[in-house]
């Protein structure tokens, strides 16, 4: 007997920093409007009707994660990735993760904003980064461990001048473009490392555009050198950057500015046939970096760029 579809009730909304940078990040992308706490059903509620369309635009394109051994459409898969559970809130209804994170906003949440916040914040702040206060009598606001270094968020999104695309994008020379995106990836991966960041990490989005892929480099690094040099220097590639000090306000405001969900993967105007065959070419690709900060039980914090 098919399972009951998940409502995914409300029953409180997480408040910390690490969590509203999901929400700005991701729900702010998506739906194009301001948040307001007592609208946070309605907007989640927005948000699974967005994925189970794009999910069904998926499904109608023969994505192979959809599909079962027989190469028809998987219905068991499909609910799977339509019942993902929210971020940032707590529900009623539990289910398990889908793990696309490449697509799934979900996820997306957890794994690309959340993930890269909270072990900055473990760097700033040490082991017990989630209070606010040192417990005890007289406490007092968490002390910043690395008051010397300073935050850095950068972002470039390559829309024009992609001198190192020449084919027009069709689904036979997509496999192209993803390769000279990978090139692109491939030469500029020590770029962050010129900084000598302490820690950094980086992430690459594409997007398939009518006639080109859209690349996406953004990250954010801790940095002990002057960081208006830094800033000047990007800015110099064409890059948006900004310095801001170390702590949770900053990593709220650098996480929303690096890592906020592309909406165009998103929005009506992406063919869904490129936006399948995209997910499909990229699955044997990683394209999260990490620098500086210690591997943890998942293992997801090594230099990840390779394939
Ligand atoms: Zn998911």
């Amino acid at each position: 007997m098919p399972r009951e579809q998940p409502q995914f009730k409300i029953i409180r909304i997480r408040g910390a920093y690490r969590h509203r940078a999901t929400r700005a990040a991701v729900l702010t992308a998506i739906l194009q409007r301001k948040l307001l706490v007592d609208d946070m059903q309605r907007n989640f509620d927005d948000l699974r009707k967005r994925w189970h369309a794009v999910l069904q635009s998926l499904a109608e394109s023969n994505w192979k994660p959809l599909l079962d051994a027989e190469g028809d459409l998987s219905t068991r898969n499909l609910q799977f990735m339509r019942d993902c559970p929210p971020f940032s809130v707590v529900t009623a209804d539990k289910r398990r993760t889908c793990n696309r994170d490449r697509i799934c906003p979900f996820c997306y949440a957890r794994r690309n904003v959340m993930r890269p916040f909270v072990r900055m914040e473990r760097v700033l702040y040490g082991p017990n980064s989630n209070s606010f206060r040192v417990a005890g009598p007289g406490s007092k606001a968490l002390p910043v461990l690395r008051p010397d270094l300073t935050l850095i968020a950068f972002r470039l999104t390559l829309k024009n001048g992609t001198a190192w695309l020449k084919t027009k994008l069709t689904p036979k020379t997509l496999p192209d473009h993803w390769e000279a995106a990978k090139d692109y990836i491939r030469r500029n991966r020590q770029y962050e490392r010129g900084f000598e960041p302490e820690y950094s990490s980086s992430q690459i989005h594409l997007c398939p555009k009518p006639d080109r892929i859209e690349l996406r480099r953004s990250g954010i690094m801790l940095v002990k050198i002057a960081p208006e040099k830094v800033v000047a220097t990007l800015k110099r590639q064409g890059m948006q950057a900004i310095a801001l000090k170390p702590c949770k306000k900053s990593l709220f405001e650098a996480t929303t500015f690096a890592f906020r969900y592309p909406e165009d993967i998103f929005s009506k105007g992406t063919n869904p046939v490129m936006r399948a065959r995209l997910l499909e070419i990229m699955s044997s690709t990683r394209l999260k970096s990490w620098c500086g900060i210690v591997k943890d039980e998942d293992g997801d914090a090594k230099d990840t760029y390779e394939e």
